[in-house]
């Protein structure tokens, strides 16, 4: 998941009343999540101790590939650069499902004191830096060989068709460079193979271990970077009515920018937010510059408050300008961005049951809407899906002060390994056998 610093806020316990008729764990998941525990976690500390960044993973992405031949599967490899993608054909007809896992680290300097703490460094935008899963995509990786040997195991018996997505560059390409889900896409993931329903899910630090959280409808934002060049024309700082002054424009176009939100967008329907994380212009005290630039983030959950935002601000920005005599080049937003990460809501309905079989309802969360965003939005905008995240905080630690996904100390508690594996095995079993009957079917 992309995000600056994880938000922390009140979780809501969704439910105190544990329903007379929960469904139990599969007896097949129980021993699955057993036979593979130890499996998990060492492949979890190998990709923690080598991390690489996104559209880097190679060494992640042959050891994914290894490890996937070893259960006898036949791995596609290379797509979307480091992507590896695994079909595993079970013996019964049934449903085809996509379970997916993101690969990449980021450029943080791990500060943990794990014994399997990254020791890598590499250059990132021309600065060195340490390389770590501080977004804990090394235990996604981890969870999803673990869920392909437990799969693999059952083959015979399973209805269906699952496909293994080890997915890059979910925290976003390197400037000039494509990748992620959508450029797994745009390769064709889903062109032989289109999924009935795809899963995935996040280990988040803002929730305790032992629970996981889900929601139906929205649940990530959708992420914009927007660029806006104010031009004027540069003079004495002394005489600025011999030019244009780009900076005064600019001012004047970050507060009215403020509008768009507060006064233009619906806010009761959705959330959202224009930010403004960098202005540049100028180099000297008494020189009027020529151009000011700024650049920014804006936060939506809904496609049409999503297009209606980027609109009002590139007017803003325009107008504001033209009010000064400037002219401004409004780039709203200036790159393809996240679009917002929506759960099916029959399928979110359908598959709780699922995930409440093995934690317990009462350990089923609906966490508050997430101002981060997720590429995993890619397949969800395909394919019904369904993405939910999984508690990694240790017991003891408060979760809203516990080091967030992104922080250097980010430490996930490894039992979270095994919850991930049992969840996403029950719901993608449930799925395939045609358990918990979707809304409004009667039995089940
Ligand atoms: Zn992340
Ligand atoms: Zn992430």
């Amino acid at each position: 998941m992309r995000m600056p610093r994880f938000f922390a806020a009140p979780l809501l316990l969704a439910c105190t009343l544990a329903p007379a008729t929960q469904a139990a764990e599969r007896p097949e998941v129980t021993a699955a999540g057993k036979a593979v525990r130890d499996a998990v976690v060492a492949w979890r500390r190998d990709f923690h101790q080598h991390p690489e960044l996104s559209n880097r993973e190679q060494r992640t992405a042959a050891q994914v590939a290894q490890a996937l031949r070893k259960m006898g599967l036949k791995p596609r490899t290379g797509i979307a650069n480091h992507g590896v993608v695994a079909i595993i054909e079970g013996g019964k007809p049934g449903p085809k499902i996509a379970l997916r896992a993101d690969m990449d680290a980021l450029p943080v300097t791990e500060q943990t004191n794990l014994p399997f703490a990254s020791k890598v460094t590499t250059t990132f935008n021309g600065q060195t830096t340490g390389v770590m899963h501080a977004c804990g995509h090394d235990a996604h990786t981890g969870i999803l060989l673990g869920i392909a040997q437990a799969l693999v195991g059952m083959k015979k018996d399973l209805p269906g068709q699952v496909m293994l997505v080890f997915q890059p560059s979910e925290e976003g390409a390197p400037t000039g460079e494509e990748g992620g889900a959508s450029l797994m896409l745009k390769q064709g993931l889903f062109k032989d193979f289109k999924p009935d329903a795809m899963f995935g899910l996040h280990v988040f630090s803002t929730l305790p271990v032992g629970t996981v959280g889900v929601r139906s409808g929205p649940l990530m934002a959708a992420s914009d970077k927007f660029t806006i060049k104010v031009k004027g024309r540069q003079t004495h700082g002394s005489r600025p009515w011999g030019g244009i002054d780009p900076v005064a424009a600019a001012a004047d176009i970050v507060g009215s920018a403020q509008t768009v939100i507060s006064r233009r967008t619906d806010i009761a329907r959705h959330p959202a937010v224009v930010s403004f994380g960098s202005i540049h212009g100028g180099i000297r005290y008494n020189i009027i510059p020529d151009e000011v630039e700024l650049v920014g983030t804006i936060r939506t959950f809904d496609e049409a408050m999503r297009k209606k935002i980027h609109a009002d601000l590139a007017n803003v920005a325009t107008h504001v300008a033209a009010a000064h005599g400037a002219t401004a080049d409004a780039q709203v937003p200036d790159s393809p961005g996240n679009p917002v990460t929506v759960n099916d809501p029959a399928l979110t309905q359908r598959m709780r049951a699922s995930l409440e079989a093995v934690v317990g309802s009462e350990r089923v969360i609906e966490p508050p809407l997430q101002m981060g965003a997720e590429d995993f939005s890619y397949y969800a905008k395909e394919v019904p899906a369904m993405f939910y995240f999984v508690g990694a905080t240790a017991p003891g630690i408060d979760p809203v002060a516990a080091p967030s996904n992104h922080s250097p100390k980010f430490t996930l508690d490894e039992t979270s390994l095994d919850i991930g594996v049992r969840t996403l095995l029950q719901v993608a079993l449930d799925y395939l056998h045609g358990g918990n009957a979707p809304a409004g079917a009667s039995g089940g």
